[in-house]
């Protein structure tokens, strides 16, 4: 997006792209499920920015420049159309992450950027000129290149050292934690309904203020779907500081509390005297959820509601709107993997994206400490970050 918006702004200057990778736009490619999830549905950026655990103040002014309408403007005009899906995710009409690789690669090649691959930048030397700065780049292999500008957009890292080279000069570095992962609870009474979704629950990280409510996913290592992915986002620097190590509760009823839940279990014991427990389940639980809870409250298959004595249906009241489940250490599953933390955001000019220690040198996208929730808003931010250092990097200082 830099390279594009520079090449169409400055005509004449002659800009590379330099990819360690055997290949461009990898994390494109897998985004999304292989959908590339590009945007989110347009709306004020005043709520747009309240999907951002970081970065907010930093891209409230940036978004009046480039915002999610901009981005879907950008693609159309280029011949993408993107669809929202009810959830306000943007997808390519294709469903495929294809169609926006072939789209940016098509723009490069028209507006004739070179891209080398298989070339990491090991580090970069910069001077104060006649002409302005020029910057000395060592690359992989021991080779040399020279540039009078530079952008830097190399992603999120997990680790401190990931940014090293870029600390040496004088940029803080904020700490690298992940963000947007799933909860590993090992041993769960759960595991065995890997695949069964619950649309709206609230979820409660116990002794934090952290809490959402939104659909929940049980998986085979434990909870995944967007209640759990943007707790894990909020939360990233205090679970982190946990070690990984907490309890969540979850309301899978948030419209009732217990004493509500417990009130309607014992009126079925009037109304559905005959039935058994186990049969139908109540509230729109998942059946398998439902059966799951029976057992985790010692309720018989054959247990009628007129047979359920009040201690029973208790433990099933707070099973379903306070279960408790520990979380051991960090998952592995990688569902949306984003970094929070990266270049110090008070170390960049929030109008140009040019850092302030070292002129002509630019930064976007994730290498910021700036991330955003899932849902389209991680791309978002490396759209409009690029899209603004790509129109201010030509310009003379
Ligand atoms: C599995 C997965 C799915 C995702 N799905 C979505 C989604 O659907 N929607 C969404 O909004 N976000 C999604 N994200 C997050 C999103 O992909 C990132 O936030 C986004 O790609 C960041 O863009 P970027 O250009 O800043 O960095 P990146 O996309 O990470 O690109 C950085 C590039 O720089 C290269 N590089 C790094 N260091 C060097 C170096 N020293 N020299 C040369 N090259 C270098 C890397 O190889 C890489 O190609 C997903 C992330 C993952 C991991």
């Amino acid at each position: 997006m830099a390279a594009i918006t520079a090449g169409e702004t400055y005509p004449d200057a002659r800009i590379t792209i330099l990819e360690k990778n055997k290949t461009v736009l990898n994390k494109v490619r897998i985004s999304g499920g292989g959908r590339c999830n590009v945007t989110h549905k347009p709306s004020d950026s005043r709520f747009f920015i309240k999907n951002y655990p970081r970065g907010e103040k930093f891209l409230k002014k940036l978004l009046t420049k480039f915002d999610a309408q901009a981005t879907v403007d950008w693609f159309e005009k280029r011949g993408v159309k993107l669809k929202t899906e009810a959830d306000g995710r943007m997808f390519p009409v294709t469903d495929s992450s294809h169609t926006i690789i072939e789209c940016l690669t098509r723009t490069v090649k028209s507006l004739n950027i070179e891209i080398q691959t298989g070339i990491g930048v090991k580090s970069f030397a910069w001077t104060e000129g006649q002409n302005g700065p020029r910057f000395s780049l060592l690359l992989d292999a021991d080779h040399n290149m020279t540039a009078d500008k530079l952008l830097i957009a190399t992603g999120g890292h997990p680790k401190t050292s990931g940014f090293t080279w870029l600390s040496e000069h004088a940029h803080a570095i904020i700490e690298p934690f992940p963000s947007l992962f799933t909860f590993n609870v090992p041993n769960g009474y759960l595991l065995p309904l890997s695949g069964v979704a619950v649309q709206d629950a609230f979820v409660k990280i116990i002794g934090t203020k952290h809490e959402w409510r939104g659909p929940v996913m049980l998986t085979h290592w434990g909870f995944s779907g967007p209640a759990i992915l943007k707790l894990s986002a909020w939360g990233a620097r205090d679970l982190a500081a946990l070690d990984y190590n907490f309890t969540f509760k979850i309301n899978w009823l948030p419209e009732m509390n217990e004493q509500q839940v417990r009130e309607f279990l014992i009126g079925e014991k009037t109304n559905t005297p005959k039935q058994q427990i186990n049969s139908h389940s109540r509230f729109g639980i998942p059946t398998r959820l439902w059966k799951a809870f029976m057992e985790k409250a010692e309720i018989s298959e054959t247990l009628k509601w007129s047979e359920a004595t009040n201690k029973v249906l208790n433990r099933l009241a707070e099973l379903l709107t306070n279960s408790q489940f520990d979380v051991k250490g960090k998952s592995t599953y990688k569902e949306e993997f984003v970094t929070c933390g990266g270049i110090s955001l008070a170390d960049i000019n929030q109008e140009t994206l040019e850092s302030k220690k070292v002129p002509g040198l630019f930064f976007a996208g994730e290498v910021l400490d700036v991330d955003g929730i899932t849902g389209g808003f991680n791309f978002q931010n490396a759209w409009t970050t690029g899209f603004v250092a790509g129109k201010e990097i030509g310009k003379i200082s």
